[in-house]
């Protein structure tokens, strides 16, 4: 950094800081902490983390750092256990969220004319809605769908001349499956598709642009530090452009030390502007790396690499580290073998056994037998342990709305 960028970026973290102080949940974290005591970085990077299982202590409205009469809306991220993290928003995060949101289109090649089919679910959840607030304040036509009833959707999508789709990859490759399956898609007049936050494989990408015809863009966010769209893609297709006007972002180890620049490894965001629930080092436990140099777009965001995982569902097997990315990759490189896949981890007598479920459009049994060998292969050459590859039918492994569950650990 140079002396100017870092003389801001102390400006703005003691700023965020003194700020996120005014919140109970900070007050009491951040007791010894004075937003002078931090005049470098490393003063910056020596800052304890901030992770979804404290929030959770902060329930319901621990986050607010702003009086009661400024919050304008709360949201809330869905917790698979327990009590979940409810996020407040004052007018001027809603407003900033929507400009970030309406670049994101404008990354995209979205304009007014198009017809934006927003799919994600509305409510306590933010995707659907931040989606919706982007593409009214860009001047696009919305069509509020909301997830589910497939029937409907296609029917919309047809009527409308919905251009632009926005959804999350597993509910995209249900949705290109059923335009198939149909024999639709000579009706569909979709260009562009604007994917949610979550992992997903090459084979998957091409499979969901292949089938809807269209251009893919991965769009970044999560509820805890506005929702989605503080990143997103462009047509380079070479990783997300993050609006770090908005917060800082920092690759982390599993030790908790930033990793060298182009490393892989967990985002922590620091929101810089957020005035209803500011965070400090956010552990977002995405994995994933910064993307270095300039993007040929011209953008000067800096970039980070799509997901390649969760830094919680990397799982550990007889000494191998198995984290979804690597299987897609895996996968990605085998012919007659779809994108979907599941694993199951169990511990009989003694032993940690590694299923993998695969889909595959081969019916016969002795291909079968074949394929499962030739994956069984290819996951000891890449990962380095041997699990038992079982062959299923395309479609007998779940989609969903939401994000999709590949592994399943069921030894504790
Ligand atoms: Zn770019």
């Amino acid at each position: 950094m140079t002396d100017e960028s870092l003389n801001r970026f102390i400006q703005n973290i003691q700023a965020a800081i003194k700020h996120a102080k005014r919140s109970p949940y900070y007050a009491k974290k951040f007791a010894d902490i004075e937003p002078t005591d931090i005049k470098t970085q490393e003063d910056f990077q020596k800052l304890p983390f901030s992770d979804k299982a404290d929030l959770r202590e902060a329930y319901p409205l621990g986050l607010a750092a702003v009086p009661n009469e400024r919050i304008v809306r709360i949201h809330s991220s869905s917790g698979t256990t327990g009590t979940p993290v409810i996020i407040p928003y004052t007018r001027q995060d809603v407003s900033d969220w929507a400009i970030m949101f309406k670049r994101c289109y404008e990354m995209a090649g979205v304009t007014k004319e198009d017809r934006v089919h927003i799919t994600p679910g509305y409510g306590l959840w933010t995707a659907g809605i931040g989606f919706q607030l982007g593409a009214e304040l860009l001047g696009a036509m919305t069509i509020p769908m909301g997830p589910g009833n497939t029937d409907k959707q296609l029917r919309m999508m047809m009527d409308l001349e919905s251009t632009v789709l926005t959804a999350t990859s597993s509910y995209a490759l249900l949705l290109a499956e059923e335009i198939e399956r149909r024999g639709i898609k000579e009706h569909i007049h979709l260009k562009k598709a604007l994917i949610g936050s979550e992992r997903w494989g090459e084979k998957m990408r091409r499979r969901i642009a292949a089938e809807l015809g269209v251009e893919l863009y991965d769009i970044y966010g999560l509820t805890e530090i506005y929702g989605p769209g503080i990143g997103i893609s462009c047509a380079h297709e070479c990783g997300m452009h993050m609006w770090t006007d908005y917060f800082y972002f920092e690759i982390i180890s599993k030790t908790g030390e930033v990793v060298a620049p182009g490393e892989i490894g967990e985002l922590v965001i620091t929101t810089l502007r957020k005035e209803g629930a500011p965070l400090i080092r956010y552990r977002t436990h995405d994995l994933t790396r910064e993307v270095l140099g300039e993007c040929e777009c011209g953008s000067p965001y800096p970039r980070i690499a799509t997901l390649i995982g969760r830094s919680d569902d990397m799982v550990k097997v007889k000494g191998a580290v198995i984290y979804p990315g690597r299987v897609d990759e895996l996968l990605a490189g085998i012919r007659q073998v779809s994108s979907e896949y599941q694993i199951m981890i169990d511990h009989v007598n003694g032993r940690d056994i590694l299923t993998l479920f695969f889909e595959t459009p081969i019916a016969d049994e002795t291909d079968r037998k074949h394929i499962e060998l030739s994956v069984e292969m290819g996951f000891k050459n890449s990962i380095g342990i041997t699990p038992r590859a079982k062959a299923v039918a395309v479609g007998e492994l779940p989609r969903s709305e939401k994000k999709t569950a590949r592994i399943f650990d069921n030894r504790y």
